[in-house]
């Protein structure tokens, strides 16, 4: 099986059978403790759905949010349960490629590692998301011309060059989407005195959201509590004020993707030129983004079929090509 650990969400693939999980990367933890609720069973939506409805007393974690991890334990919770929920009843072990945030350290891929092993994997191999997201893509990242794959997730944003199955340049920043909910939450204070909260934050961005004006704009009723009175109150955004609330965080991934290319080998630039930026990840389906990155860059960009799966659908390709490999080797030595 091939695992997304996303800062958001975590996917799993399996071959054969697509995308067989997809749930927030979330914890429940007894506030104060870190101490996983029902022995490990408050994970993902279950963790969601129990906090909107649990006041007090327990709090939800995002183990990878900004694309470190931040407690070992709850993350080797997490990926336990992942692993069982995907692996179901078959009695086989898996096999398990995981693809982490391109900036952990060597000893967070340790635990990474050693914690699919004790979750009962039969063997783990980890994979820098780009090169994940590059082979879900489709792009042609074995090949001697450059590829490039800007993933925009939850946490992180990870920029990258690949040629020849490996990474040329690749930087990762700690500014995506959930940088673009707190901007509007941002907005939402200083222009209304208005105080809403990230899912309502996070509808505005998925509804009405922008980088580039899109033709028609669109306005949102939002309701959220005076910030004066503390009262519930709700008010009209347009399209347009959300992009400029989004600004910030847009000009700081395109100043990213530049600074990438500007550290690239002139060769490597070359192939650019026609093979233009790949777009990937849940942060990459804002409106106009991909446009006004080929404005700043001047290449051609495009955007990924269903970019929130893409770095799953690439872990579980790469792990069938690991196997491929393996065998060619076998046979070569058998022969
Ligand atoms: P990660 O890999 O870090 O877990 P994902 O690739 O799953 O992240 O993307 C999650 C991010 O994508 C969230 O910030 C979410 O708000 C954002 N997102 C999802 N759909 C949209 C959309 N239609 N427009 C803008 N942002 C979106
Ligand atoms: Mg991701």
């Amino acid at each position: 099986m091939g695992i997304d650990l996303g800062t958001c969400n975590t996917l799993v693939s399996v071959r054969g059978q697509g995308i067989v999980l997809n749930e927030p990367s979330v914890v429940a933890v007894r506030k104060g403790t870190n101490q996983v609720l029902y022995n490990g069973q408050a994970v993902g939506w279950a963790a969601k759905e129990m906090l909107g409805k649990t006041p007090g007393g327990i709090t939800a974690i995002r183990p990878l949010k900004d694309g470190v991890i931040s407690d070992f334990e709850i993350t080797e919770a997490m990926l336990t349960y992942f692993i069982r929920k995907a692996n179901g009843n078959r009695w086989q072990k898996p096999r398990v490629v995981i693809s982490v945030p391109s900036g952990i350290t060597a000893v967070e891929k340790r635990a990474v590692y050693e914690s699919a092993q004790r979750a009962g994997a039969r063997r783990v191999y980890l994979c820098e998301e780009p090169l994940a997201a590059a082979v879900g893509a489709g792009l042609p990242y074995t090949e001697a011309t450059a590829s490039m794959i800007v993933d925009i997730g939850g946490g992180t944003t990870e920029v990258a060059i690949l040629s020849l199955a490996d990474i040329a340049v690749c930087e990762s920043l700690r500014v995506a989407g959930d940088d673009m909910d707190e901007a509007i939450i941002a907005h939402m204070k200083k222009t209304y005195n208005l105080m809403i909260g990230e899912q309502t934050s996070e509808r505005i961005k998925i509804e009405i959201g922008s980088a580039s004006p899109m033709g028609e704009e669109k306005s949102m009723e939002v309701r959220g509590r005076d910030m004066v009175s503390g009262l519930p109150r709700k008010t009209v955004v347009t399209a347009e004020e959300i992009r400029e609330a989004l600004s910030e965080p847009v000009s700081a991934i395109l100043e990213c993707v530049n600074r990438t290319l500007e550290r690239t080998e002139p060769e490597l630039s070359a192939d650019l030129v026609e093979n233009g930026i790949m777009l990937a990840g849940g942060g990459a389906l804002l409106r106009g983004l991909a446009t006004v990155m080929q404005n700043s860059t001047g290449l051609p960009v495009k955007l990924s079929d269903d970019p929130l799966t893409c770095v799953a659908r690439g872990t579980c390709m790469f792990l069938e090509n690991i196997e491929l490999l393996k065998q060619t080797l076998e046979n070569d030595l058998d022969n």
